[in-house]
C-alpha cells in the first residue's frame, strides 16, 4: 500500500454523514474503512452496493473491545464518530440506550484509541450537535447560537450529546489528543433516514404525487430548525479535520424555517399550494419537551476553516423530493411519462430527475 495514503475510519457507516462522508474521503484517495454493528445488519447490503470501496469492520460503541480492535485493524489517522442514537423523539422512548450509545460510546472511542497507543497519531471527529442548545430564548442570541453559547438541553438525546461532547473536550485538555467536536445544526438530503421528519415529508410528498399514498401524519409543525445540506456539512467536517489544532465549531445556514414551511415548500415542487387536504395531524409524534427554534451562526467556521455551504434551503428541498419522485418512481416501476395523481390537473412535474449524489 502506499505509505502516504491516508486511512480513516467511519462510526455510523450505514447513516446519512456516513455514506456522504466515505464518498468524500474516497474522492481524496483515502483509504475508507467502516464500523458495522450487528450478526445481520440490514444496511450492511446497502453500504456494500453503494460504498464499494469501504472495508467494512465489525463493531459496536457499546462494546469497547470491539473498537480497539477496529482501531488496532485500520490504525486510523482520522476516526469519525458518527455512532449514535441520533433521533430525538427515538431517544425519549429508549433514553437509557440513548447514554449508553450516543453518550458512553463517545468515551469508549476516546478510550479505544488511547488504549491502542494512538493518542498522538489518530485525529478524532466527535459529532456534536445544536440539539444541545435546546432552543430556550432566554439562551439564543439574535444571530443564532455559536460556539460561545450557552448549553441547555431538552431531550435525551441533547443531554447525551452533551455529555459526548465534553468527554471529548476533555481528552483534548487532558491527553493533548487531537479531538475535534463539530457543533451542527440539523443537515439532510437524499441519504437521510426516512424516520426523520424532512425526509418524511419529502417521501410522502413524492407518492402523494405518484398516487401511492393519501395522506402524511406529523406532529406540531411551530418548531423551527435551521436545515443545510448534508453534502455541505461533511465537507466542513473535513476541513475542521485539516486544521492545525484541534477545536469546536459551529456548522449552520443561518436560516430557520418551520416544519410548516418545510412541508409547504415541498408540496409546492408538485404544484400543490394548499398542503392541508394531505396533512393529519398525530398527538403521539409530539414530544415531552420541544425545542422551539433552533438557529446557528457559524461565522467562526468560515473566518477560521473559510467554510461556506453552498445548497440553500429551496435547493435542498428541490433535491429530495425529486430524489423520493426518482426513487419511488423505480420502486414501483411507474413510467416518468405517467401523468401524476395529485394534483389532478398537473401533467409535467416541476421536479422530473434526481440530481446526482456528491
Ligand atoms: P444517522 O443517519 O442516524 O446514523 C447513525 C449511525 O449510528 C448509523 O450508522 C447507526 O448504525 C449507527 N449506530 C447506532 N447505534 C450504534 C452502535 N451501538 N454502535 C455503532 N454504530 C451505531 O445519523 P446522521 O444523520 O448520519 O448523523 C451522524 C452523526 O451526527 C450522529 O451522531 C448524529 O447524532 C450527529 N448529528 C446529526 C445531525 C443531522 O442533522 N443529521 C446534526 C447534528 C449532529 P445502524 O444502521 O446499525 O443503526
Amino acid at each position: 500500500m502506499d505509505g502516504s495514503r491516508r486511512t480513516a475510519l467511519i462510526t455510523g457507516i450505514t447513516g446519512q454523514d456516513g455514506g456522504h462522508l466515505a464518498s468524500l474521503l474516497h474522492e481524496k484517495g483515502y483509504r475508507v474503512f467502516g464500523l458495522i454493528r450487528g450478526q445481520h445488519n440490514p444496511r450492511r447490503d446497502d453500504v456494500e452496493r453503494d460504498l464499494p470501496f469501504v472495508e467494512l469492520l465489525e463493531g459496536d460503541v457499546t462494546d469497547p473491545t470491539s473498537l480497539v480492535r477496529a482501531v488496532e485493524t485500520s490504525s486510523p489517522d482520522e476516526l469519525y464518530n458518527f455512532a449514535a442514537i441520533s433521533h430525538v423523539g427515538y431517544s425519549f422512548n429508549h433514553p437509557t440506550l440513548t447514554m449508553e450509545v450516543t453518550g458512553k460510546g463517545v468515551l469508549n472511542v476516546l478510550e479505544a484509541v488511547r488504549l491502542s497507543g494512538r493518542a498522538e497519531r489518530t485525529k478524532i471527529y466527535q459529532a456534536s450537535t445544536s440539539e444541545m442548545f435546546g432552543g430556550m430564548d432566554y439562551s439564543m442570541p439574535g444571530s443564532g447560537y455559536n460556539e460561545q453559547s450557552q448549553f441547555h438541553p431538552r431531550s435525551p438525546y441533547g443531554v447525551a450529546k452533551l455529555y459526548g461532547h465534553w468527554i471529548a473536550k476533555n481528552y483534548r485538555e487532558s491527553y493533548g489528543m487531537f479531538v475535534v467536536c463539530g457543533v451542527l445544526f440539523n443537515h439532510e438530503g437524499e441519504r437521510r433516514g426516512t424516520e426523520f421528519v424532512t425526509r418524511k415529508i419529502t417521501r410522502a410528498v413524492a407518492r402523494i404525487h405518484l398516487g401511492l399514498q393519501d395522506t402524511i401524519n406529523l406532529g406540531v409543525l411551530w418548531p423551527k430548525r435551521d436545515w443545510g445540506y448534508a453534502g455541505d456539512y461533511v465537507r466542513g467536517i473535513w476541513m475542521m479535520m485539516q486544521h492545525h489544532e484541534p477545536d469546536d465549531f459551529v456548522l449552520a445556514t443561518g436560516e430557520a424555517h418551520s416544519i410548516e414551511d418545510f412541508l409547504a415548500t415541498a408540496f409546492a415542487k408538485i404544484g400543490v399550494g394548499d398542503w392541508r387536504p394531505y396533512v393529519t395531524f398525530d398527538p403521539a409524534l409530539t414530544r415531552a419537551a420541544e425545542v422551539d427554534n433552533l438557529l446557528g451562526d457559524s461565522s467562526k467556521a468560515e473566518q477560521v476553516l473559510g467554510w461556506r455551504r453552498e445548497v440553500g434551503f429551496d435547493d435542498l428541498v428541490t433535491r429530495m423530493v425529486a430524489h423520493d419522485l426518482a426513487d419511488q418512481r423505480l420502486r414501483h416501476g411507474i413510467s416518468p411519462l405517467t401523468p401524476p395523481v395529485v394534483p389532478a390537473d398537473v401533467t409535467a412535474p416541476p421536479v422530473e430527475t434526481a440530481p446526482e449524489l456528491p
